[in-house]
């Protein structure tokens, strides 16, 4: 299927540049021997399990298929197209050779806050503003002893000891953890050493 679905395009397209199997503007379009033009996923999809062209029933085969001239491709990437953030507020029109790598960096495409915690969703645009000055869970320094680095909304009922006694706990976890994985190592270093007295 294409990505190029008619809704996209500020003008409706013209019908030959319509791929018959997806109803789309041909994404990445190629030829058959019998003249007819597809999207070239569209007909390899469709010769996994056809051996003829969807539109005249010729025999066909994908070691056939050629992409078509260069003129046409190159009406096809010149078409106008609407963002797909459109609804978002991105008020561009592009060529559908930009199209791609418009949709990619779009201000208006919305992300997720990477903040743990954080579900706010944001325009694409305002996301660093967010992240660095806006964020309930960004994390910033305790100045009031404990330095730790902590979410700004936790700041105000935040118990710098009873913060510091946690950080504490989980570091003499890993301490332990590590401990553990030592004498492991060390007991398997003894046994290929001296395989028979461990045995
Ligand atoms: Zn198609
Ligand atoms: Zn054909
Ligand atoms: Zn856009
Ligand atoms: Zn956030
Ligand atoms: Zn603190």
């Amino acid at each position: 299927m294409s990505r190029y679905n008619i809704e996209k395009f500020l003008h409706t397209p013209s019908p030959e540049l319509i791929c018959c199997i997806c109803q789309c503007v041909f994404d990445n379009a190629v030829e058959s021997p019998c003249q007819h033009v597809f999207c070239k996923v569209c007909i390899e999809q469709w010769l996994n399990d056809h051996y003829s062209c969807p539109t005249c029933r010729a025999r066909l085969s994908m070691q056939t298929i050629k992409n078509v001239l260069p003129l046409v491709q190159s009406i096809i990437n010149k078409l106008a197209m609407h963002c797909d953030y459109q609804s978002n507020g991105c008020k561009q029109s592009l060529l559908l050779e930009e199209y791609d790598a418009h949709v990619q960096q779009c201000e208006f495409k919305l992300l997720q806050c990477p903040n743990a915690g954080c579900n706010v969703s944001i325009f694409q645009k305002d996301l660093s503003r967010h992240i660095n000055e806006i964020c309930e869970y960004r994390e910033v320094t305790c100045i009031r002893g404990c330095n730790l680095q902590i979410p700004i909304h936790e700041l105000n009922c935040h118990d710098c000891i009873l913060a510091l006694r946690h950080k504490l706990e989980k570091q003499q976890k890993i301490i332990l953890e590590y401990g553990r994985r030592f004498q492991e190592l060390a007991y398997r270093h003894q046994k290929m050493l001296y395989p028979i007295t461990l045995m």
